[in-house]
């Protein structure tokens, strides 16, 4: 099954130039509006699905960030408190560290140990992903509402949730305002979504990104679905390299 084919700019319909061809022959396309760049045409679904699968990439990723077993939870400590330092930073009022509870939908949690660690904190969560091998871990080891398959197919309840997070997830969606919409339809009326996005050279580096998300594009992407929100792009020092990212939050009408 082929994928879809972009005729348009696929945040703001604007038309575009190809401007280069990847070693995959994948073309690269500029938005001349926004600025969004993007793959015009992308992988089958079922291809990106079978990219998404197993436990080599998530070992990849978490290797990355000095992590290199599963099951060590003193492993993940640091892991997790950067985690809720950042959600303090960028989202205080959702009191996700230390608030009250709230009613918590992770988009692309892997496995789930940020629900879980929120579940701790006396939140009720829920989460999907697409990888089979990581969310079945997860129920096991876990025990919480983790569930396989995107947002369309995993069906959590609408209008549900106080908050919805998405880490690096939507630079992969073939349909990205689609996508989007998707992940505000579980809101509550006034609930706020937090998302994080790779842009710059961080977004180049990544095989199988389909988006590369400029300040205009996501500027657009935000107006489109968010009753008002904030809008942060950050490059912070890792080891042996900086991390360019952009992190989004913003609300459903209440
Ligand atoms: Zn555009």
């Amino acid at each position: 099954m082929t994928g879809v084919t972009h005729n348009a700019c696929p945040i703001c319909g604007g038309a575009f130039d190809i401007v280069a061809v990847s070693s995959h022959m994948r073309r690269i396309a500029r938005c001349r509006d926004c600025r969004h760049a993007f793959v015009q045409n992308p992988p089958s679904r079922e291809a990106l699905f079978a990219w998404f699968q197993g436990e080599s990439y998530f070992a990849d990723n978490y290797n990355r960030q000095g992590i290199f077993s599963l099951e060590d939870d003193a492993q993940w400590e640091g892991w997790l408190a950067g985690r809720f330092d950042e959600l303090e930073w960028y989202i205080p009022e959702a009191g996700l560290a230390s608030g009250p509870p709230r009613r918590v939908f992770e988009v692309g949690c892997l496995e789930g140990r940020l629900v879980d660690a929120l579940a701790r904190r006396g939140h009720a969560v829920a989460a999907c992903d697409i990888n089979e091998t990581m969310t079945r871990r997860g129920r096991r080891a876990f025990g919480r509402d983790i569930r396989t398959g995107t947002v369309g197919r995993c069906a959590p309840p609408l209008g549900a949730f106080d908050v919805v997070l998405v880490y690096f997830v939507l630079q992969y969606e073939p349909c990205p305002q689609t996508a989007f919409a998707s992940w505000m339809r579980l809101l509550a009326p006034g609930g706020r979504i937090f998302c994080i996005f790779p842009v710059g050279e961080s977004s180049r580096v990544d095989p199988v990104g389909l988006h590369f998300f400029s300040r205009a594009s996501l500027t657009r992407l935000a107006r489109t679905h968010l009753y008002d929100y904030r809008l942060t792009v950050v490059a912070e020092d890792r080891p042996g390299r900086k991390e360019h990212k952009a992190v989004l939050v913003g609300s459903n009408p209440a």
